[in-house]
């Protein structure tokens, strides 16, 4: 198998095979995020693509989810994606959804007719990195789009019959700025409901944008504490119950997964473990490693 640098996906795609499409990602400009930043963006030959999906299938399996790698593959132009799609099907005929990270700024370069051919072809369920619906949030992370071009893209997604992930992440407005975020994000999501809600902490990684940010003073991390209650606002204000909901990452220090229509039963179980929890931690900043 092809694989470039370090090789990342989503936490719920633990037991989805990997395909490699392309390396690093085309935006590597997220404040918070360092993951490729030593990657350079490339797209892997189709001739390396194939070879893995014949090395895939030497395997005797059945394939009916394949996860392709790496950061952004969806940035790719819709006639690239679905050569490599006809790839998979050729191979894999059986197969029923092949999903990828995306983000709003691969979004805006697809057509509603595109995304309804991409659809037909199987894919679907894409990771969209969110993270927030907060603008200046947004433009604080460097994200590559706005909350009205999130709207905007998020909505012709669903228009073309995708269901979507939405990552979010607690804390990242900074501290003292939950209810905001919370709020603004919550409203899209209401809008525009995933079908699945990945919640991720905020850390300041060594190396990132934001550790500039926040020795600057520019960026001011919330405390463990606050982005455990933000996470209990988030769910309190979703007023759909037809997702599930992925607080299993390894950066947060909930991990809780369960359906929405057990929010409640959810939101109990992040106070206890706040109660658990030393005073000590909630009420600090805790840097995980740089993943
Ligand atoms: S968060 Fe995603 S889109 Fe942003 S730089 Fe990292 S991999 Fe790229």
């Amino acid at each position: 198998m092809h694989f470039t640098g370090q090789v990342y996906r989503h936490p719920i795609e633990a037991r989805t095979p990997l395909l490699e499409v392309t390396a690093g990602c085309s935006h590597n400009k997220c404040t918070f995020c360092t993951m490729y930043r030593n990657t350079p963006f490339k797209l892997s030959p189709l001739s390396h693509v194939e070879e893995d999906l014949i090395e895939m299938k030497s395997m005797g399996v059945e394939i009916k989810r394949i996860f392709l790698v790496n950061g952004e593959p969806f940035i790719l132009s819709t006639d690239k994606l679905v050569e490599i799609s006809n790839l998979i099907h050729k191979y894999f005929p059986e197969i029923e959804t092949i999903t990828c990270y995306a983000s709003v700024k691969s979004l805006k370069t697809k057509s509603l007719e595109d995304l309804k051919k991409l659809r037909k072809l199987k894919y679907n369920q894409l990771h969209i990195g969110l993270e927030t619906a907060y603008d200046p949030a947004l433009k604080q992370m460097n994200k590559g789009f706005t909350q009205a071009e999130a709207y905007e893209n998020i909505k012709k997604l669903m228009d073309a019959g995708f269901e979507w992930d939405a990552i979010v992440m607690m804390g990242v407005a900074g501290k003292g700025m939950s209810d905001i975020n919370v709020k603004e994000t919550a409203k899209l999501l209401n809008e525009l409901p995933p079908y699945l809600v990945s919640i991720m902490s905020t850390s300041v990684s060594v190396g990132s944008e934001l550790e500039v940010l926040r020795d600057k003073g520019e960026f001011i991390e919330p405390t463990e504490r606050e982005m455990l209650e933000e996470e209990k606002k988030l769910l309190e204000l979703l007023d759909f119950e037809d997702a599930y909901f992925f607080g299993g990452h390894v950066f947060n220090l909930a991990p809780i997964n369960g359906s929405l229509k057990i929010k409640e039963k959810i939101i109990k179980e992040i106070d206890n473990y706040i109660l658990k929890l030393d005073d000590h931690i909630l009420n600090g900043t805790y840097q995980r490693p740089n993943i």
